[in-house]
């Protein structure tokens, strides 16, 4: 595996590469890699067998707010670069946050109505952030392929959004979200929650469960699963939701009545920790 840190090394590797009719297969991640990177890594190789796979580790800082956990995001790099090696990646491509946005950066992507809700209202500047770097990514990787997880599904709709829009050319492929054999949404972040809310951050995973259990019922109401996955987060103490909802999958937009492919969206704190998990809904 070969590991790239500058951009002009990055877009030399992927310019010879392509020269020779092979394909990159992308998986952008900001690094302290579980197995749910593992898995975007493996499905990638899987749809485009030969490809080459670049994996990138780089925590964006403009994506971060100004209050969050950007200084503490957790990091290791030994265990990241063995799982890429295991997971048979061609490039770890490791860029500085000097070389992304060197002195005198002035160009941001803005995106549109679905980057203001949810992640975006409680995140002001958040996907901003995240199509700018992605879209610069994109530019160094010259990928064909771009693996993205459900966990982040708003994520994916403005990318899916930002690479129609502006004609990127590449094809976007998204993964199922793994999750530890007990429900818990696999997630860089999990390393903050203390035992007691590691237990608690628990009732996402079971209100999402709920949830389903409720439309395979026969509920059609947006509000009575709204509120039923409310109450299951808000029985935790130390839980503090952002919202509990249900939406249409492609527009986000909330739905009082389900129809077609919904997603179930939730966000909440435990303790310090904010945490988020969906999960797609089809209503035939
Ligand atoms: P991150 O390192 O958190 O920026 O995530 C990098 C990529 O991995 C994104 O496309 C995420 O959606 C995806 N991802 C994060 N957690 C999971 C998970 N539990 N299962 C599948 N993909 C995930």
């Amino acid at each position: 595996m070969l590991v790239l840190t500058t951009p002009a090394q990055m877009l030399e590797y992927a310019r010879a590469v392509k020269a020779k009719g092979v394909k990159i297969v992308f998986v952008p991640t900001m690094g302290f890699l579980h197995e749910g990177h593992a898995s975007l890594m493996r499905l990638g190789k899987k749809r485009c067998p030969g490809g080459d796979l670049v994996v990138s580790i780089f925590v964006n800082p403009a994506q971060f707010g100004p209050n969050e956990d950007l200084a503490r995001y957790p990091r290791d790099l030994t265990r990241d670069r063995a799982l890429c090696e295991r997971e048979g990646a061609e490039v770890l491509f490791l860029p500085t946050a000097g070389a992304i946005y060197p002195p005198g950066f002035d160009t941001f992507i803005e995106p549109g109505k679905i980057a203001t809700l949810f992640e975006g209202a409680i995140r002001p500047g958040h996907f901003r952030g995240v199509c700018t770097v992605v879209n610069k990514l994109f530019n160094l990787v010259q990928p064909d392929l771009a693996v993205f997880g459900r966990k982040d599904a708003q994520q994916v709709a403005v990318l899916k959004q930002m690479v129609r829009d502006l004609a990127i050319p590449v094809e976007l492929l998204v993964g199922p979200t793994m999750r530890e054999p007990d429900g818990l949404a696999l997630s860089s972040r999990n390393v903050y929650l203390n035992p007691e809310e590691r237990a608690q951050a628990l009732a996402l995973n079971d209100a999402l469960r709920e949830a389903r259990a409720l439309i395979a019922g026969g509920e059609p109401r947006g509000d009575a699963i709204r509120r039923r996955m409310a109450e299951i987060v808000g029985r935790q103490p130390l839980a503090r939701l952002d919202y509990a909802d249900v939406v249409d999958a492609a527009s986000f937009r909330t739905l009082d009545t389900l129809t077609g492919d919904c997603l179930l969206l939730l966000a909440a704190k435990f303790g310090p920790t904010r945490l988020i998990d969906n999960e797609p809904v089809s209503i035939p």
